[in-house]
């Protein structure tokens, strides 16, 4: 393909994309294909010669579309949201379009000095103190390995990297029973091991994690001659939004001088209202790690996270590897490929840096405000409607519920309401019970497209009760 026809193709996919994004809400939320059903419409084979863009625009359409489920609907209120505003689109566009590797700052200098000034930006428009600096990941999942890796060699002071971990005893980390999977993975493969990864019971109305407890766990395990690592405290737990005590756990990780990470992927967003700190982040600050992805609730388009670090030559200490074939010349320039697991780097800051200027933070805040109010409106408007049980309040825009009868009958609503597509809801657990999850936060969606969620599910469930 030429460049003349590369610019006549993207065009018409620019074009695509509006039309796509103004009818979407016509659209079934959830893709309502059956297993297999796409890649059997695909030849087994790749093409021997080439084909025509518009043979394969074509079939884009008629193949791939109806198998996608549309995480930009406004009535998507399943998982949490993966937002992509049109200005956070076209950054992703240029940066596709220039196709830079941006692992030092050589390859790049562009890209790391925009990345510097995007993660000061958003510590300041999340009200974190002077002196965290922090680095843009692919996800939060990678950020909680790299600050499970930094509390595995601080632990061992630096040498569970050049020995390897099979003589250094049971390193110990803690956090509640409602962190989200990615924290189990990072301990399996961080050479923690599951059964070192302790989980304290939660209580109170934000589900947090029991500090005394807590304290208990950590003098047991000195008592038996392990060695506790590290904390790993939440803010917006995936399940139901459980939220930490930050400034009491804080104490306790203190008291035994443990490093800690902040797992905020979700919430963290909110963060940018003052009265949502004022709330649920005071102690913050003295935490040594904090992730949050803006590709979340913030609207940079995947994949977007932000890892805060209170004193990044930790972190550096754990990952820094510089072979001759990376070294640069003499200048102490920032290499950010140094502060994380893998190398190469995408340009992940223009995304930022074109959606808080387009924005602005006053209207981003005015979004998170708005899905917080519709999400507790609704709740209350479910509450009242016979049979049915408010599991879990909201916490920040998510809250669960349960229609009347066991587990089973909660599974034949979703799938029921995911069939039907105009609204799209996934399932929890809570307390041993299976739990519907709902949660607001897409951005194009409005008080009337929550609302809707009301008469949808009161309609889906007579049809199947
Ligand atoms: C989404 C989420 C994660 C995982 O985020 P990835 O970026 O997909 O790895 C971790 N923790 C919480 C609380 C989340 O909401």
């Amino acid at each position: 393909m030429n460049w003349d026809d590369y610019a006549g193709w993207s065009k018409q996919i620019a074009d695509w994309g509006a039309e796509y994004h103004k009818s979407l809400g016509e659209r079934p939320v959830r893709a309502q294909t059956k297993l297999g059903e796409i890649a059997a419409q695909m030849p087994a084979s790749p093409p021997e010669a080439g084909e025509d863009m518009a043979n394969i625009l074509a079939d884009f359409d008629n193949i791939v579309m109806p198998g996608m489920t549309h995480w930009q609907h406004p009535r998507f209120f399943a998982y949490f949201p993966a937002n992509a505003t049109p200005p956070s689109m076209l950054a992703e566009q240029l940066v596709n379009t220039v196709a830079a590797q941006c692992m030092l700052w050589q390859t790049s200098p562009a890209a790391t000095e925009v990345e510097g000034v995007m993660v000061d930006w958003l510590r300041q428009a999340l009200g974190l103190p002077d002196g965290f600096t922090g680095v843009i990941q692919d996800s939060a999942s990678s950020a909680t390995l790299s600050a499970v890796l930094t509390m595995r060699e601080r632990a061992t002071d630096y040498t569970g990297n050049k020995d390897g971990m099979s003589e250094k005893g049971h390193l110990r980390i803690y956090c509640s029973q409602e962190v989200h999977s990615s924290i189990d993975r990072a301990c399996w493969v961080a050479g923690i091991g599951q059964a070192n990864l302790v989980k304290i019971p939660t209580s109170g109305s934000r589900f947090e994690m029991d500090v005394v407890a807590l304290e208990t766990a950590i003098q047991n395990d000195i008592a038996a001659g392990h060695t506790p690592a590290g904390i790993i405290a939440i803010t917006g737990g995936t399940g139901v939004g459980a939220s930490d005590d930050l400034a009491a756990v804080m104490r306790v990780a203190q008291t035994h001088d443990l490093y800690t990470h902040l797992d905020a992927a979700w919430a963290g967003s909110a963060m940018i209202c003052p009265e949502f700190r004022e709330a649920f982040w005071q102690g913050v600050e003295d935490y040594d790690s904090i992730v949050f992805n803006p590709h979340k609730w913030l609207g940079a388009q995947f994949d977007c996270s932000v890892q805060f670090l209170r004193d990044a030559t930790l972190q550096l200490n754990t990952l820094k590897i510089e072979p001759e074939y990376l070294k640069t010349s003499g200048e102490a320039v920032t290499n950010y490929s140094e502060w994380t697991i893998p190398l190469g780097r995408r340009f992940r800051a223009l995304k930022l840096w074109f959606l808080l200027r387009s924005y602005g933070l006053e209207e981003l805040r005015n979004r998170i405000r708005n899905h917080v109010a519709w999400a507790e409106e609704l709740c209350e408007r479910l509450r009242v409607i016979e049979g049915f049980e408010i599991t879990t309040d909201p916490i920040f825009s998510l809250f669960s519920f349960r229609c009347p009868g066991d587990d089973a009958a909660q599974r034949r609503l979703v799938d029921a309401l995911n069939d039907q597509g105009k609204i799209y809801l996934t399932q929890g657990a809570h307390k041993g019970r299976k739990v519907i999850r709902f949660t607001v936060g897409q951005f194009d969606t409005t008080y009337d497209d929550v609302m809707m969620a009301e008469t949808v599910i009161k309609d889906v469930w007579e049809t199947i009760k």
